[in-house]
């Protein structure tokens, strides 16, 4: 029984990787400081994982940027503007420049899109095909680094090469033009992959690690077609090296019949997102030679494993197929997790008793060899330390459990209907048709950033911080007066992010001290931890929202990060369903919009933009999905009287599918983002007549490009068109935190006169 890695973290504990990116795109440090600080991580990874005595050791996981990138390097996938830019001198400025943008000299080229990976919070840079794509190896990456490990382990015995497959690279790129589907590049790019494997065969490699995600996703035909031609050529190798086709993320039993007439060689799945899927798999290869690679340890979350689940699960394997067709794994890379839990020296015993990190997730790996081979007491120690650990008070609630148990019908619907509730706001808001507002942050200037980290620090005050905060909202709110704006903001100068904000001040939800995870590139972020029943020790925003009203005789709208975006983006509680940890924080929220409320404040927003990321990938898993996370959002936003007026933010544009949802949370007023596809998003809308308020954003915050009243007017003229007039917001299309002052002013002046302008044109 083989035990392996999938992938390990490749930050560095102290965020080397990241220092060392930005240093060298300064300037500040040359192009082989960059590279040692880079091999060093490497060996660090490796030389912990040889010490653990894994049995295969991952490479190629390392990147100074993006996995998908690396890999478009590799195959030579190098959009035509990036190609003959004579500045660019070596692949890591050409890598770099197509993850960035280049603006040097006389050159301005635009980065390439950037999107998430899967359901994960991890973003990848998508590559770009074009109709005659030509495929051929291009960076020496993979080899050298095969060729670091080799030298390190004086073997090539346990070494392991990463590489996304063909199909799942092709299914994560997009087409340079309609002319073609990318998957009908599949034939081309199949001999580059099996070039790829037998020039790593003659540096006497033995493995290799094909990952190919996309088995978990509900296929279209063309795919299947595409894997089936894939794995058949490439099974062709199996003679020669062991390829490892590895699935995460989600199950395969609904694909495992693509490979019907394919010896797979070894075959890696995940039983933590599908722990079901066991029994089919095993059934499906049993009388084959296919090797099982069992993905055992949660690569997304921070918690300790359970040996006995795992332990089933192996020695239910082993009876199928015997000890020497199964291998063990965490489920996915490690890439989704902080790397060493050693470095945490605040969080309370008996939650970090329960934590484990990267490091800690490859000695357990080791730990089930171990108790495979007889050593029961490892076992037992988990059993009752687990057993203790959930029995502390820390991780319990029982008000806060009881209240999620005694939800009645009644606090998931406001009082009235939209219709009745619409009625009353407008007569008491009494708003000119066409509205304006913003999303709700403003520029974060170095001075508020500098502010805050002052006092986090403890170099000021909280009365000196609050006080100078306070100047900031009473300025943004002048602001926004001369502008002419309807609905005003405070701006959320005390807020680093939306969502840490709340959870450092919820019960239950911890933020860790070194828990770095990428995001993307140099972008690391440090997800809470949720741990315990969570609920409101006190007002979270009250104060500030009160204090930003009574500056104003213009509405303010209180703002708050809902229930299924803090849940999104953070590590989430292992021993109870998803649901009931989202209803917990939904009630906190709740609380929060009812002590808004009864301060005085008319207008309160609960911002969702992690809704849609949520979504399972497979869609017959959307239905419970929506089950939970809708109903936490109405527990939220349902305690209000009928005039109390409820937004939500949500920002992506693919709503196709999910609009009826949209309307189910039953806000009054939607904003989002329309303006890049030029309000194509609200024909949906309107087939479907969305019966709510809907402020579709009129230019794009991403640019700091600034729209003109005319274009602005023109899209308020489409809106128009497609939606009732009185349900019309106009805004942008989020917040402007990432903005300069000078854009944001003349941006909001010229959307303020477009909608002056349709109140005049439009009004009839
Ligand atoms: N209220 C938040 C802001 O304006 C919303 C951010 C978001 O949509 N991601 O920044
Ligand atoms: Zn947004």
């Amino acid at each position: 029984m083989l035990k392996h890695n999938l992938g390990y973290p490749r930050i560095g504990i102290r965020r080397e990787l990241k220092k060392a990116c930005e240093s060298y795109w300064s300037n500040q440090i040359d192009f082989n400081t960059l590279f040692e600080v880079g091999k060093k991580i490497r060996e660090d990874n490796w030389k912990m994982q040889n010490m653990a005595n894994l049995d295969l050791i991952p490479c190629n996981d390392f990147s100074f940027y993006d996995q998908v990138l690396d890999m478009s390097l590799l195959l030579g996938v190098i959009p035509e503007s990036y190609i003959s830019i004579p500045i660019i001198h070596n692949n890591i400025d050409l890598y770099f420049s197509m993850a960035r943008g280049l603006q040097k000299d006389v050159w301005d080229i635009k980065a390439m899109e950037m999107t998430k990976w899967f359901n994960t919070n991890y973003h990848y840079i998508v590559p770009e095909f074009d109709k005659n794509q030509k495929f051929s190896i291009l960076s020496n990456k993979l080899f050298d680094e095969s060729e670091e490990l080799k030298k390190l382990l004086k073997s090539t015995k346990k070494i392991k090469p990463v590489l996304i497959g063909p199909v799942s690279y092709l299914f994560l790129g997009k087409e340079k033009d309609k002319s073609f589907h990318r998957m009908d590049l599949i034939e081309n790019i199949v001999p580059i992959y099996i070039e790829i494997i037998k020039k790593l065969k003659k540096k006497g490699i033995n493995w290799i690690q094909l990952d190919e995600p996309i088995l978990g996703l509900d296929l279209s035909k063309k795919e299947k077609k595409a894997l089936q031609y894939a794995y058949k050529e490439l099974s062709k190798l199996n003679y020669e090296i062991n390829i490892l086709l590895t699935s995460y993320f989600d199950g395969i039993s609904e694909n495992i019949n693509i490979f019907q007439d394919i010896f797979i060689k070894i075959l890696h799945i995940d039983l933590i997102e599908d722990p079901n899927q066991l029994e089919k798999i095993l059934f499906f290869i049993k009388d084959s030679e296919t090797i099982l690679s069992l993905g055992l340890i949660d690569g997304r979350n921070i918690w300790k494993n359970n040996y006995t689940d795992s332990i089933n699960k192996i020695e239910k394997t082993i009876k199928y197929i015997g000890e020497d067709r199964v291998m063990i794994a965490p489920n996915c890379s490690l890439l989704h997790v902080p790397i060493d839990v050693t470095y945490e020296h605040s969080i309370h015993k008996d939650i970090k008793n329960r934590m484990s990190f990267a490091k800690q997730k490859i000695y357990e790996l080791v730990d089930l060899e171990k108790i495979i081979k007889g050593e029961k007491t490892i076992l037992s120690k988990n059993i009752s330390s687990l057993k203790k650990s959930m029995e502390s008070s820390i991780f319990h609630d029982e008000k806060v459990k009881t209240r999620i148990k005694q939800v009645k019908e009644c606090d998931l619907k406001r009082k009235n209907s939209f219709y009745v509730r619409q009625k009353k706001q407008h007569k008491k808001f009494n708003l000119p048709i066409f509205p304006t507002t913003t999303i709700g942050s403003f520029p974060q200037t170095k001075e508020i950033r500098s502010l805050r980290n002052k006092f986090r620090k403890n170099e000021l005050s909280k009365e000196e911080y609050d006080k100078k905060i306070k100047k900031f909202i009473v300025n943004v709110i002048k602001k926004q007066e001369k502008i002419n704006l309807d609905v005003l903001v405070h701006g959320e100068f005390e807020r680093t992010d939306m969502v840490e904000y709340f959870s450092d001040k919820l019960n239950g939800i911890l933020s860790t001290e070194n828990g770095w995870v990428q995001s993307y590139g140099s972008r690391c972020v440090k997800p809470p931890i949720i741990y315990g029943d969570v609920s409101r020790t006190g007002d979270m925003t009250v104060d500030w929202i009160c204090f930003a009203q009574k500056k104003t005789n213009k509405l303010m709208k209180g703002m708050l990060t809902g229930p299924v975006t803090i849940l999104q983006w953070s590590f989430i509680r292992n021993d109870q369903p998803i649901f009931d940890t989202a209803y917990q924080i939904a009630w906190a929220i709740r609380d929060e919009v009812t002590s808004l409320e009864k301060n005085g404040i008319q207008i309160i927003q609960i911002d969702e933009p992690a809704l849609r990321e949520g979504l399972p990938l497979k869609k017959k898993n959307w239905k419970s999905y929506f089950n939970w996370s809708i109903k936490a959002f109405r527990i939220s936003s349902s305690g209000v009287k009928d005039e109390t007026q409820i937004h939500t933010h949500m920002c992506y544009s693919e709503f196709n599918d999910i609009f009826e949802h949209i309307a189910d949370l039953d806000a009054d007023v939607i904003t989002m983002e329309t303006s890049r596809s030029k309000m194509e998003l609200l024909k949906a809308f309107s087939e479907f007549s969305y019966p709510n308020e809907i402020g579709p954003g009129v230019y794009d915050i991403h640019s700091p490009r600034i729209p003109t009243v005319e274009e602005i007017f023109n899209l308020i003229e489409k809106a128009s068109k497609k939606l009732p007039i009185k349900n019309i917001w106009v805004n942008p299309d989020c917040g402007l935190k990432t903005r300069k002052w000078e854009e944001v002013l003349k941006s909001l002046k010229n959307m303020t006169e477009a909608a002056k302008m349709a109140r005049i044109k439009l009004s009839n």
